[in-house]
């Protein structure tokens, strides 16, 4: 179903939206954030669920039915990228903002019958020659069967996602589509990219469900140091935090595991153990916000924060997150 970089990467996902998809499509989310740094893999997923909830035939990456195919090349009539440069009306100047006028030209769309699942992908964007990075990563989005809104092979001009922001999709124009991602017709689905889920405002998160798509890929998935300390995840000891944040470290510096593996390691367990918790959504959502946490204690550490007071504070902040 899933692309070859979403298999080997986002492993998690894939399981969960696999999960969605094989038992209650009907029940797909309306609204969905994705968040994180890397807004290629967050286009790419959001590409392929549209694929896959559109697929005419057996689902499968190579399935050339009309939808597929149309959807690999990025000229889907209900699969819809929507950006301040993508899904202009012909009479909107505005360059810098997804406008008044884009939302309500998606309720239009949505105002007619569709024999498709809609998609409606929101970020942000950018044409521009690519940096390194940037080829790296288009080249990636290729050779996974997918194209890009505009591609000028030879000015070398690319099409670049980025996520969005509160200044690209400004209150007005959110608060404007507030009741359609609410109550869109059936088989209807925003998809949104962003950093940082609070780069949208609250009343769109409150109305989505949110995934932190995770940007590097750990080789080694061996999460046993992590384990042996946090049998009980998400139950947490509050007397033995300063205890478990020792161990860990003292275990972890044995092994020649540096702080910033540790964490991942740490997100690679509480995505293990919410994969084993897929039927409980409250409990994953809580995890993802566990996940969340130690993403702020990588930046900590990356801003030379001790590992002792960074790793404490965040298994404190989980501990918190579960009380009650
Ligand atoms: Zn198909």
């Amino acid at each position: 179903m899933f692309t070859p970089f979403i298999n080997n990467n986002l492993s998690f996902i894939k399981d969960y939206f696999s999960l969605l998809l094989d038992n209650k499509e009907k029940n797909f989310p309306q609204s969905i954030i994705l968040y994180g740094e890397d807004t290629f893999a967050q286009y790419m997923l959001a590409l392929n669920l549209a694929k896959i909830l559109n697929c005419l035939d057996n689902r499968s990456m190579s399935c050339n039915c009309l939808n597929c195919n149309w959807i690999k090349e990025n000229s889907h009539p209900a699969v819809i990228t929507v950006s301040k440069l993508d899904f202009k009306p012909d009479d909107d100047s505005s360059k810098t903002v997804i406008s008044v006028k884009q939302t309500q030209e998606i309720k239009n769309q949505l105002s007619t019958t569709s024999e498709y699942h809609r998609v409606f992908i929101l970020c942000d964007a950018e044409i521009k020659t690519p940096n390194e990075t940037e080829k790296e990563q288009i080249n990636k989005f290729k050779k996974n069967n997918f194209s890009l809104p505009y591609e000028d092979n030879e000015s070398s001009q690319y099409w670049i996602p980025k996520g969005i922001t509160r200044k690209i999709f400004q209150e007005e124009s959110a608060n404007s589509m507030l009741k359609c991602i609410e109550e869109p017709p059936p088989r209807t689905t925003f998809i949104f990219l962003t950093k940082d889920k609070s780069d949208l405002i609250e009343t769109i998160i409150s109305r989505s469900q949110s995934f932190y798509v995770p940007s590097k890929h750990v080789e080694n998935n061996d999460v046993e140091i992590i384990a042996k300390e946090l049998k009980y995840y998400p139950e947490i000891d509050r007397l033995e935090i300063n205890n478990i944040t020792n161990n860990l470290l003292t275990n972890a510096e044995m092994l020649n595991i540096t702080p910033e593996e540790l964490i991942i390691k740490f997100q690679q367990f509480i995505k293990n153990t919410a994969l084993a918790n897929a039927n409980t959504p409250t409990n994953v959502a809580k995890m993802i916000d566990d996940i969340k946490i130690l993403n702020e204690t990588q930046s900590q550490l990356r801003s030379y924060i001790k590992p002792e007071l960074a790793l404490e504070n965040a298994i404190y902040k989980i501990y918190k997150n579960w009380e009650n």
